[in-house]
């Protein structure tokens, strides 16, 4: 068996990895870079020329985040590409909210896009990909067992044991077992990885914000676990509000706070949200205002698109503040997007919100990466997701021992 880190292994995000045997040939996710540039062109995964066989024989996605799915419209429509249910509507809808309509699955022709169900092997020729549910900050994302010629390899995709589903982590690799080599996200490495605080934790550290009357919430629409917490802090004193996109998510997964299905749920909209592309998920919601009701308590699901109606609102806005519960990298003024920076500037200065920060990581802190290695016993590990390879691996040896080694994009290893 041949493992190819193709690109990845010095960034968070648009990580590809290639495995193959003399039979076959897979790729483990084909995201977008993070920082917007172009993702790497794959002779044989995404040639536009169909005249020539393809070079791959099946594309795997961990989950719906962009940085693992976003470029799979890019692959050759003959190619057959493996992902889970909910990850690919999550990743419609939030494609129709931020434009990004090419990368959404169902613009996509390929005749070949497979759903996957947890812990039900796939055969692709000679390699068994078995995938497993873990935790992360994406619904239903998963860690690709690959088993072939004897050896066995473990792709983490992105994860973590803190969040809702940690739970299952442990119980999860003692039935994965003992593997060859691992491939492990890093992304905590080099952003100082001490035990993160559980999701659940965070309800209690909410509370206390429950004494203003308006509080903004931003967190990402395909973090449900946050969704929940958000609506677990805030039910009983205020009215939960959704942003559409939030709302639109929820509404297709089981028992997430939406205003279809929960009495106690309501969806606020734009004017911009009664035109295209957003008249499908207007026209499915139930429960839509489309003014915020100043009168009472209110907790909302902020978006950067509510800016002006907040603008023109001003003077209602009162007792307010702001809770930030994202990676606090998208509000820094170096992030290579602004539009996070700058919402959450005119919502302190010019809207004078409190403002405060409760958020936990969706990736592994160190508790999370000894478990790992615990359980299934690698005999040679691998970090790819890390804006550090040198730095991460060194905090990596602490955890991994002498099983890790530095990684390269284009490095090869032969198991
Ligand atoms: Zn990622
Ligand atoms: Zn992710």
């Amino acid at each position: 068996m041949k493992i190819k880190f193709l690109t990845g292994t010095n960034k968070i995000g648009g990580c590809v990895v290639e495995i193959s045997t003399s039979q076959a040939r897979i790729i483990i996710d084909y995201g977008e870079n993070l920082d917007g540039s172009a993702q790497i062109p794959i002779k044989g995964l995404t040639d536009s020329d169909l005249s020539k066989p393809p070079k791959y024989n099946a594309v795997f996605i961990t989950h719906s985040h962009g940085d693992h799915i976003g470029n799979v419209s890019q692959i050759r429509p003959d190619i057959p590409v493996y992902m889970e249910e909910k990850a690919m509507i999550i990743n419609d809808i939030i494609c129709d909210f931020t434009h990004k309509f090419k990368n959404k699955v169902r613009a996509y022709k390929n005749p070949h896009i497979k759903t996957f169900t947890f812990e039900e092997p796939i055969m692709i020729k000679d390699i068994k990909v078995t995938p497993y549910l873990v935790d992360h900050s994406s619904y239903n994302s998963a860690m690709f067992l690959i088993e072939a010629e004897g050896k066995r390899v473990l792709h983490t995709g992105d994860y973590r044991a803190h969040g809702k589903k940690g739970v299952l982590f442990i119980p999860t690799l003692k039935k994965i077992g003992p593997v060859d080599f691992l491939i492990t996200e890093g992304t905590t490495l080099t952003r100082n990885n001490k035990i993160f605080n559980k999701e659940t934790n965070l309800i209690q550290d909410l509370m206390p914000l429950t004494r203003y009357d308006q509080i903004y919430f931003m967190c990402s629409s395909s973090n449900i676990d946050r969704i929940v917490t958000m609506y677990k802090s805030f039910k009983k004193t205020h009215l939960f509000l959704n942003d559409l996109c939030m709302n639109s998510v929820a509404k297709e997964l089981p028992n997430i706070p939406n205003s279809n299905t929960f009495k106690d749920v309501t969806t606020f909209i734009t004017n911009r949200q009664k035109k295209d592309p957003y008249l499908y998920y207007l026209h499915s919601t139930k429960k839509v205002i489309e003014e915020l009701p100043f009168s009472q308590k209110f907790a909302l699901s902020t978006k950067t698109s509510m800016r002006d109606y907040l603008a023109s609102h001003q003077d209602q806005i009162q007792n307010a503040c702001l809770v930030y519960s994202m990676y606090n990298g998208y509000r820094r003024s170096d992030w290579p997007d602004k539009s996070t920076y700058e919402f959450v500037k005119f919502l302190t200065e010019d809207l004078h919100l409190d403002f405060y920060e409760y958020h936990t990581s969706g990736h592994g802190d160190i508790k999370a990466m000894e478990n790992l290695f615990r359980y299934t016993k690698p005999k040679e590990v691998r970090i790819i997701h890390t804006e550090n390879q040198e730095q991460a691996l060194a905090v990596a040896k602490k955890i991994y021992h002498d099983k890790v080694k530095l990684v390269h994009d284009g490095d090869i290893v032969k198991l």
